[in-house]
């Protein structure tokens, strides 16, 4: 095996040992959760950007096709409503789930359990309540005119993880933060789980020629993810999860076309998404010939 393919094997799954794990262990030892979070986010960037220009997918997808300035855009849009929703969201259940402890005689979260199995159990339930969402954003109309604008580029690369309309980052972050806040994470949880949406949204959508054998079946990046973004519906409409895909094998909607490396065309069909951030907002609110 030559080096750079001992590297395309190698990249995904050392990088998610080394930032996740690692995280795991920093917050173990005691250091701030969102320290921890912030400083394994801005590595993850670091590193995702550094490796695009080292191994593209598509060399052509590392320059602007005029969507950049609108990207950089939604970057500080996306942090900012998410900060905004999800402390509100998640106050409001968190009392809602203190009730229910009550009501049942007993905590919902297993606070007990080593970090790292909490961790775990914590990816699959958020996953669980962010497939539905994207799958509801694909299929009903009124609600693909907001997810249309994270679809309609023909390229990825790194900024498109935040390139969403504020409009589904709202929908998206409300799902989000019922079923940890419900259930009473910790912040320690809860800033292992930013992190690793921060990491592998950034591997989902990044311009890096990475190979990943079975871990196909197990996580939503790279090729699994270039296939959401394929022009053709029938590829499209497939590998809804947000950072793994265990709920489209349950739900069947898994997709991989293993006689190819990817799809020949992204973007959507009858794309009238104008190319300025501004425009962009009134998108949804305008009337669509496919509703
Ligand atoms: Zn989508
Ligand atoms: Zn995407």
């Amino acid at each position: 095996m030559k080096t750079r393919d001992v590297f395309s094997w190698s990249i995904f799954p050392v990088t998610v040992a080394v930032v996740l794990l690692g995280g795991v262990w920093a917050i173990d030892a005691g250091h701030a959760p969102s320290l921890v979070a912030g400083i394994g986010t801005f590595v993850s960037v670091a590193l995702v950007v550094t490796l695009e220009r080292i191994l593209p997918y598509r060399k052509e997808w590392n320059q602007s096709q005029g969507d950049q300035r609108a990207d950089l855009l939604y970057l500080p849009s996306y942090f900012g409503i998410n900060a905004l929703v999800q402390p509100v969201v998640a106050a409001g259940i968190v009392l809602g789930g203190a009730w229910l402890s009550n009501a049942l005689g007993m905590g919902l979260w297993p606070s007990e359990w080593p970090l790292l199995a909490q961790f775990l159990l914590a990816c699959i339930v958020v996953e669980f309540f962010d497939y539905w969402p994207h799958r509801w954003l694909h299929e009903v109309p009124f609600l693909w005119r907001f997810h249309a604008i994270h679809h309609n580029p023909k390229r990825l690369y790194w900024l498109n993880a935040t390139r969403a309309h504020f409009g589904e980052v709202v929908f998206r972050g409300i799902f989000n933060a019922v079923p940890l806040a419900l259930a009473g994470a910790s912040a320690e949880v809860l800033a292992l789980v930013g992190l690793a949406n921060s990491l592998l949204g950034l591997f989902q959508h990044a311009n890096i020629n990475f190979k990943m054998g079975p871990l196909t079946w197990i996580f939503s990046v790279g090729e699994m993810h270039r296939w959401h973004h394929s022009l053709k519906i029938s590829e499209a409409n497939h590998n809804y999860g947000s950072n793994f895909l265990f709920w489209d094998v349950v739900f069947g909607t898994r997709f991989r076309d293993a006689e190819k490396s990817g799809p020949e065309q992204l973007g959507i069909e009858d794309d009238t998404i104008p190319a300025s951030w501004r425009a962009q907002l009134w998108v949804p609110f305008k009337g669509h010939k496919n509703d």
